[in-house]
């Protein structure tokens, strides 16, 4: 079976298929009449998690050691507890209940019994409960943890994946995605252009189709389901010759990123966390040109301390071994939703409460992460950039509480450097008045997905208008032009870091507008080399 979708990331991949498992998985109460066979359930499931668990054991004692794999050991011990199966049991037996409800049912009140008591070990076993209890329900549910129901890496199907989903996977796992919804432009999008794996969207596959085998051409944006050995062969060969194409761009590393003519430019990467600089350096980036730092956000349960976010800027800051690394301050809202955040809902959220405006009305958010980055910049070469700006007067207050960061800092003796600012130039109103936002920073870099969805009045996010979402309209292009030209004018070095920076299209025009970087998936370097390297602007 052949089912076409739209590809957001080119490439190949042959694999058993999986469909994510939702973590918010609702457990509905169902009548059940057999109540026997149902707590036979229940005991094949304990069996099946026992199982997942005597091997994450195995897997963490090789990759983490001894003391941190104990907790699968006390997981596996929970399972045989008497007093929480024999709760289970009780409640299928006496209510005549579906299992997922008596497991969820009695974790909840397990749960909820530890972390009433005084004793601290106790109390934290109050998440263990409810951990192996979302583990029994996920088995119930024919889903395994974590989003994958699989030990294997495997072609991951979802109606949609938010952000917050896509970051949590275990990125090991999966071989592509392939989603029912979603679009070109969405930061899951771009997520699995940062992991350089193939990616669909509109892909309207059926429901039994666990565990098949599947091909995903990332080339033609089509999926196919139960493939022939013929075709399984071809494809595999297909694969075999794009592995080959990506062993020869690996000739292209430790090579400048300069033009037939002699034009050079700084190519960066694109990161969302700290586990993607291994690929940044395995693709030879000269530096990172985007840290979407809300990632961190996104990844947590809650705000993420100033210490937390300090050693993360660190790490990448130090790995990167004094090549630049732009850190972009949070932007989240619209797509980016965080829960502990307490948003409200908004009619238009890509026009509402989001990125510098939170940060400026939030301060306390906002200076956290700025100390934060001030006192990793010590550590390597820390650039630091503002999204959603639009006005001159954003920048003022950006610098004044900046100013009270450092003051702050060096009253407490706390080592900083002066990092490099600069602004994302993504709405129309920051590309009408850049030359006065020039006069306040050191450099601009375009984000070319907010800024196309700005100016078309399209918004990023639907399907719908995909196949009008143009970012190489007149319009777009025009405002790039202008950008280069006002932030020259002033000293400012301009960027370029949306999505449109890795369209080897328009490398050339790029190049002619005089642009100083392009920042793009550490997959598309390499691409993106080779396109600099064969390119005369003279011409
Ligand atoms: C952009 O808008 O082009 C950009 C780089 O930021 P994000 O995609 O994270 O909104
Ligand atoms: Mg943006």
């Amino acid at each position: 079976m052949v089912i076409q979708g739209k590809s957001v990331f080119s490439g190949i991949a042959i694999g058993r298929l999986s469909v994510y498992n939702k973590a918010e998985n609702v457990v509905k109460r169902t009548k059940i009449s057999d109540t026997e066979a149902e707590i036979k359930r229940f005991e094949d499931a304990r069996e099946e998690a026992k199982k997942q668990l005597a091997g994450l054991y195995d897997k963490a004692l090789k990759e983490v050691g001894e003391v941190n794999a104990a907790i699968f050991e006390v997981h596996q011990m929970m399972l045989e507890d008497l007093d929480y199966v024999e709760s289970i049991e009780n409640m299928i037996r006496n209510q005549e209940v579906n299992a997922e409800f008596a497991v969820a049912n009695t974790g909840d009140n397990f749960s909820e019994m530890f972390a009433s008591m005084d004793d601290d070990y106790m109390k934290e076993r109050a998440a263990d409960v409810k951990d192996i209890s979302n583990r029994l329900v996920s088995v119930l549910q024919g889903a395994g943890v974590a989003g994958i129901h699989s030990d294997e890496p495997v072609i991951l199907l979802a109606d949609d994946l938010a952000p917050s989903e896509t970051v949590q996977l275990d990125k090991s796992k999966v071989l592509s995605f392939v989603t029912r919804h979603g679009s070109t432009n969405s930061h899951t999008a771009i997520l699995a252009r940062t992991m350089n794996i193939p990616a669909l969207i509109g892909v309207d596959y059926p429901e039994d189709i666990e565990g098949k085998m599947g091909i995903v051409d990332g080339f033609e944006g089509k999926i196919i389901i139960d493939p022939t050995m013929s075709l399984l062969e071809e494809y595999q060969q297909k694969k075999e010759k794009e592995d080959e194409k990506k062993r020869l761009l690996q000739e292209l590393k430790g090579k400048e990123n300069i033009t037939l003519d002699g034009k050079k430019i700084n190519l960066y990467a694109n990161i969302g966390g700290v586990s993607d600089v291994a690929s940044v350096l395995a693709n030879d980036a000269g530096g990172i040109g985007l840290f979407r730092s809300e990632f961190l956000y996104l990844e947590s349960e809650t705000y993420p301390t100033e210490e937390e976010q300090f050693k993360a800027y660190r790490t990448v800051a130090e790995n990167m071994a004094g090549k630049k690394v732009i850190i972009r301050t949070l932007d989240i809202g619209a797509d980016k939703q965080v829960g502990y955040f307490n948003l409200d809902k908004e009619e238009n959220p890509a026009l509402g409460y989001r990125a510098i405006r939170i940060c400026l009305d939030r301060t306390d958010i906002f200076k956290t992460q700025l100390r934060a980055l001030y006192r990793a910049s010590y550590y390597g070469n820390i650039s630091i950039m503002f999204p959603m700006i639009i006005s001159v007067s954003e920048v003022k207050q950006i610098k004044e509480i900046i100013k009270e960061v450092k003051a702050e800092l060096d009253e407490a003796g706390v080592p900083y450097k002066d990092a490099e600012i600069g602004i994302m130039i993504e709405t129309p109103a920051a590309v009408m008045v850049s030359e006065d936002l020039a006069k306040e920073v050191d450099f601009f870099s375009v984000g070319t997905n907010d800024l196309t969805q700005y100016t078309l009045a399209i918004d990023r996010q639907n399907p719908k208008l995909d196949n009008i979402y143009d970012s190489h309209h007149p319009a777009v292009l025009k405002m790039l032009q202008m950008i280069a030209e006002n932030g020259h004018k002033h000293g400012c070095w301009v960027g370029i870091c949306g999505e449109l920076g890795a369209d080897t299209t328009l490398t050339e025009t790029f190049l002619k507008m005089g642009y100083d970087e392009l920042s793009v998936s550490p997959s598309m370097i390499l691409k993106v080399r080779d396109k600099i390297r064969n390119t005369d602007t003279n011409k």
